[in-house]
């Protein structure tokens, strides 16, 4: 095996047809056959147990794997986190400063509770220079519902007098047509990164083809895997590019007599266990919404008021 390897079609034991099942089944690059378990592939590749051992091993002869760090390490490398700003002071301070790159934010709540404008505003946002609350770099964008609006982009940059134009020149938007197309997108992205500055990942929402698609007790399991498989990619894509990782996730307005309480989405839960901030949004009087973290590693469970306007989000 040569030490140059970089595509999977060049390991050892990996020939064309394998490596369509493989890509098939979302092992796109080496990394992901290094941390597969052999009885994965093999069960999704139709190979052996022995043939699926050997190609892991081959992967991790070339991709480091990482291992243990001392805290003085990590402490370090959270150093390189930056936030952006959401546009709202009180909104920013309940994220412990913004949306962190390097970490999934996922907000949840109904429809119209904000979460796709506030997405618009830090694809806004995230093309400031650093020291102004961005991350001085470009957003892409996977739209699931078609509710990106490049209008509303114009609207938040004038506001902010920044050039409309130049704003949506580094917003990168694709409508994913379903959940394969979306899971799919995320190598789009990873081309893209290599010649272009992103710094924002946004995906809206990042359920709702998995939830239209997967029906039924009996694809609860697949759905709950590939879905992770995807939330894995983006997580991978954010702490090789520095960037933060926005997610949506819609779930009802009302508590359910079945379903119970609305603050927990429904099949969301690899969702949930992923994401480092997680923020329910909730609809208050006119342009006012609640916003309320839960769970995060180091921050209180507390609640912001912020507002949506024709400027875009603000206190
Ligand atoms: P979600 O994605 O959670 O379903 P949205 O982010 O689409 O919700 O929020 C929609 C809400 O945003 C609208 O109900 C409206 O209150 C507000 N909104 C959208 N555009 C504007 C605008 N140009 N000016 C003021 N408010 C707006
Ligand atoms: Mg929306």
């Amino acid at each position: 095996m040569a030490a140059t390897t970089t595509t999977i079609e060049e390991l050892p034991g990996v020939g064309p047809a394998t490596a369509d099942k493989l890509k098939e089944a979302g092992f796109n690059d080496l990394m992901a056959l290094a941390v597969a378990s052999p009885q994965s592939l093999a069960d999704v590749a139709e190979i052996g147990n022995s043939a699926a051992q050997k190609i892991v091993l081959a992967a991790r002869e070339v991709v480091d794997i990482g291992g243990f760090e001392t805290g003085d390490v990590l402490l370090e490398r959270r150093k390189s986190v930056n936030k952006v700003t959401t546009g709202s002071k009180g909104l920013d301070s309940l994220l412990g400063g913004g949306v962190e790159t390097q970490a999934i934010t996922e907000v949840f709540g109904a429809y119209g509770s904000g979460k796709t404008q506030l997405g618009h505003q830090l694809a806004v946002n995230a093309t400031l220079p650093v020291d102004q609350g961005g991350l001085g770099g470009e957003t892409v964008w996977i739209d699931t519902e078609s509710t990106f609006r490049p209008e509303r982009i114009v609207q938040m940059s004038l506001d902010q007098e920044l050039d409309p134009e130049a704003i949506l020149q580094k917003i990168h938007v694709a409508r994913a047509f379903n959940s394969h197309h979306q899971m799919l997108l995320v190598e789009k992205a990873n081309e893209l990164a290599q010649t272009d500055t992103i710094r924002l990942f946004v995906v809206d929402s990042m359920t709702s083809h998995f939830r239209a698609e997967y029906v039924g007790r009996g694809v609860l399991a697949e759905r709950q895997q590939l879905l992770n498989r995807h939330i894995h990619d983006i997580m991978r894509f954010g702490d090789v590019n520095n960037a933060a990782i926005f997610v949506t996730n819609q779930v009802m307005a009302k508590p359910d007599a079945f379903f119970g309480d609305p603050t927990r989405p429904i099949g969301g839960h690899v969702v949930a266990h992923a994401s480092t901030f997680r923020i329910y949004l909730r609809k208050s009087k006119g342009e006012r919404r609640i916003a309320r973290l839960i769970d995060s590693p180091n921050l209180p469970e507390a609640e912001a008021i912020f507002t949506i306007t024709e400027p875009g989000i603000r206190d």
